[in-house]
């Protein structure tokens, strides 16, 4: 891979709003110009895998480290405890994102994030600011990243924005937002060929505070019960993580998509932390999170706050 094109990625174990909005600007940095070129850094999840299906187009390429002096440009995430290995000595052209900002660059770059609940909203309003034209395909790419995002609207990280350009973006993709989002997210749920250890990795992000270190995996499911009869085999998983990563604190959480609660596995030495911090008692590691969907804006927040 040559250094002058720009490597577009989204975070590790990535979701359907990485990869999609990964492509999606890599096609606005190559209208306007810039070589540029979107890759992956994991597995596509059953959810993504619907999209890419839906519109038959074969997904980005996976890579794990970048080059030093490597020009990249980072969607979806700006923690580097997420991001490609190496990534301290590539080049940070920009970062599109809708995270809480954990990033210092000692350079100039354009950096663009906003409160919204997807990093494809952010995009679209890209697209316009710039007069790119949204074809039907890079159209499907941000709805299918916004219902993924938002859980269909019904996440409380979602915004007016979020569901305003869903909106347009579905007449531009012609399809019906409920019919083809609720197809969408339930092609997620399907967790028939996961082992544990890939199940507890779909979705799992590490993050790092005054010395802790810890992982919060979620899952999306339409029956909590049937994941749980799998509880042990995922404990069993879990420790192992705990041990070959060495970490505080595991917050493994099924989240319904339908009812729009979450049942966790908290595991680890400061296990006890999400006590204090969701207000719930542990029972076998276990606990039901009621009205909690979202990990950046509800689960994340509050075991920073408790974290010491
Ligand atoms: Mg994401
Ligand atoms: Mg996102
Ligand atoms: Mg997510």
């Amino acid at each position: 891979m040559s250094i002058n094109q720009t490597l577009i990625f989204g975070h590790k174990n990535p979701d359907t709003d990485s990869i999609m909005s990964s492509m999606v600007m890599a096609n606005l940095e190559n209208q306007l110009g810039n070589q540029a070129k979107a890759v992956r850094l994991g597995n596509i999840n059953k959810e993504t895998e619907y999209v890419f299906k839906y519109l038959g187009i074969e997904t980005p390429e996976l890579i794990s480290d970048v080059e030093d002096g490597q020009n990249v440009i980072l969607v979806d995430h700006n923690e580097s405890t997420q991001s490609a290995n190496n990534l301290s000595n590539a080049i940070i052209k920009k970062v599109v994102d809708h995270h809480t900002m954990n990033f210092v660059a000692p350079y100039q770059l354009y950096y663009r994030t906003e409160p919204v609940g997807c990093t494809s909203t952010v995009l679209y309003k890209m697209y316009k600011e710039y007069d790119i034209p949204i074809t039907k395909n890079i159209a499907t790419m941000m709805l299918s990243a916004i219902i993924s995002d938002t859980l269909l609207f019904k996440s409380p990280t979602c915004t007016p924005d979020d569901k305003t350009i869903a909106e347009k973006l579905s007449k531009i993709a012609e399809v019906d937002i409920n019919t083809y989002g609720t197809d969408l997210l339930k092609a997620g749920t399907d967790l028939s060929d996961y082992t544990p250890e890939q199940v507890i990795n779909i979705d799992s992000k590490l993050f790092e505070k005054g010395g802790k270190k810890f992982k919060i995996a979620q899952i999306n499911t339409a029956d909590i019960d049937s994941v749980f009869k799998n509880k042990v085999y995922f404990e069993a998983a879990i420790n192992d993580e705990i041990k070959k990563d060495n970490l505080d604190l595991y917050v493994f959480a099924a989240t319904d998509i339908l009812n729009s609660n979450s049942k966790i596995i908290s595991l680890g030495n400061d296990s006890g932390i999400v006590e204090k911090a969701y207000g719930v008692t542990l029972d076998d590691n276990t606990a039901m999170l009621e009205n909690v969907v979202s990990r950046k804006k509800q689960m994340l927040p509050k075991i920073l706050e408790n974290l010491d």
